[in-house]
């Protein structure tokens, strides 16, 4: 019996189906990279934008004849979209070739959905409200050597204007210390060279015992063993001066911080009920360059947010300059249903908002290309991770974030290895062994 798993999202969506890979393991499944020879497939679904759902959604859609060709096919869907107000009927009565529905707060019941799917031979959706647990017991089956990602907590308090986090992961939920530090070590001993912490706003980690984010951080990085460090991701309402002194003190903890800003305009921020305004978010860049020089700072940002001007939007690609970002994930603001901002007039018309991204896009990249070609002609340290097929190179990322390139003769991966930069292009460096 094999299995295939389809992910959509972010880091901790990836991470999720390493836990569903370890529950199908557990069921005596094997993986099946070639989707049309698994004998379950379970779709792991986001819907942060809509893109994300009608890629899923058309997926999902294209195996109604392979199901019909193959009776015994399971189609399990899960995730965020399951989760996610009124999909489920909607997913119950336009797919009625999908046998399992699973939501964020059950995905451990996966194996029980199976036993009754098997046994009842019906359909079985399953939902539930909230999740109060925060260890699910499960042990997955890591697809990332060598890295590996632990999640120090679930769900989001924040309630962003625009954003569906907190409506399909709930509440915030944090782990405990302890269990979190002992998994850290036994990655490491493990050999796993680069971990990252997870959650969706890192910095309100709180344990069961009061512990906060740079503390765990700190307790983290103490760990022995030759590891990388890494969080994600940050919410600059509660970047604090003490978390930048733990990342100083730890040469394990990466320089480089994703703090995403979202807009440079006070009115835009204040609408996407950020909590926090330019200006802080500009004191704490200035705090991270006074304390850590060399510090890269990457981020996300929406343009197009309904009501935002060109003047606001000039004022994003102002602090973009000002920033100096070493990269940032940027996005038309993409209404979701049930959200404040879906409500809200003033939406944003699409060539408008494709204008504007395209124009946030050429500001970045120049900064993007600028930093790369600083580092032509130097020594970088990257941790090689993978082969790239395409390019017939490995690859690997410094502790900045910069992508190097290289030629080698034997396999690195796993392996810290020195280049000397050649070239750079765009984001990525191209190097040789040093
Ligand atoms: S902090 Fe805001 S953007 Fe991030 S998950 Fe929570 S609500 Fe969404």
């Amino acid at each position: 019996m094999k299995y295939h798993i389809v992910t959509y999202g972010c880091q901790m969506n990836l991470h999720e189906s390493e836990k569903i890979a370890g529950i199908l393991r557990e069921k005596g499944y094997t993986e099946e990279t070639d989707i049309d020879d698994a004998d379950i497939i379970v779709f792991n679904t986001c819907c942060i934008r809509e893109n994300a759902e009608n890629h899923a959604f058309g997926n999902i859609g294209a195996l109604k004849r392979h199901k019909r060709e193959k009776k015994d096919l399971i189609i399990a869907v899960g995730g965020c979209m399951a989760q996610e107000k009124g999909k489920a009927e909607l997913i119950r009565e336009k797919f009625p070739f999908v046998d399992i529905l699973f939501g964020t707060h059950n995905l451990n019941e996966l194996g029980e959905l199976i036993d009754r799917k098997r046994a009842q031979k019906k359909r079985v959706f399953s939902l539930r409200e909230e999740r109060e647990e925060t260890e699910d017991g499960i042990t997955p089956v890591r697809t990332g050597y060598p890295g590996a990602w632990v999640n120090i907590m679930y769900g989001c308090n924040n309630f962003c204007s625009y954003c569906i986090v907190p409506y399909v992961r709930g509440r915030e939920r944090s782990r405990s210390a302890d269990d979190i530090v002992r998994e850290v070590g036994e990655l490491a001993r493990e050999g796993y060279k680069e971990i990252t912490l997870l959650g969706q706003n890192v910095n309100s980690y709180r344990g069961t015992d009061g512990t906060s984010f740079p503390a765990l951080l700190d307790r983290c990085a103490s760990v022995e063993g030759d590891f990388r460090l890494r969080f994600m991701t940050s919410h600059p309402k509660d970047f604090s001066a003490e978390l930048v002194s733990v990342v100083k003190k730890h040469k394990k903890i990466c320089n480089c911080i994703h703090l995403p800003v979202q807009s440079g305009s006070n009115r835009i921020l204040s609408l996407m009920n950020r909590r926090y305004t330019r200006e802080k978010y500009l004191e704490e860049i200035a705090l991270l360059r006074r304390e850590i020089p060399d510090c890269a700072v990457t981020t996300d940002i929406i343009v197009g947010f309904p009501t935002e001007t060109e003047e606001e939007f000039q004022e994003t690609l102002s602090l973009v300059r000002e920033a100096g970002f070493s990269s940032a994930f940027m996005f038309i603001y993409s209404p979701r249903t049930g959200t404040k901002a879906a409500a809200m007039d003033g939406q944003i018309p699409e060539e408008i908002a494709k204008d504007r991204l395209s124009r946030l896009i050429e500001a970045v990249n120049e900064q993007t290309r600028s930093i790369s070609a600083g580092y032509v002609g130097k020594a970088c340290e990257i941790l090689c991770e993978g082969y790239d097929e395409k390019k017939g190179l490995y690859l690997g990322r410094d502790e900045y974030g910069r992508m190097g390139y290289f030629e080698s003769e034997e396999n690195p991966i796993g392996a810290y290895v020195t280049l000397r930069i050649e070239r750079a292009n765009g984001i990525s460096l191209y190097g040789t062994i040093a």
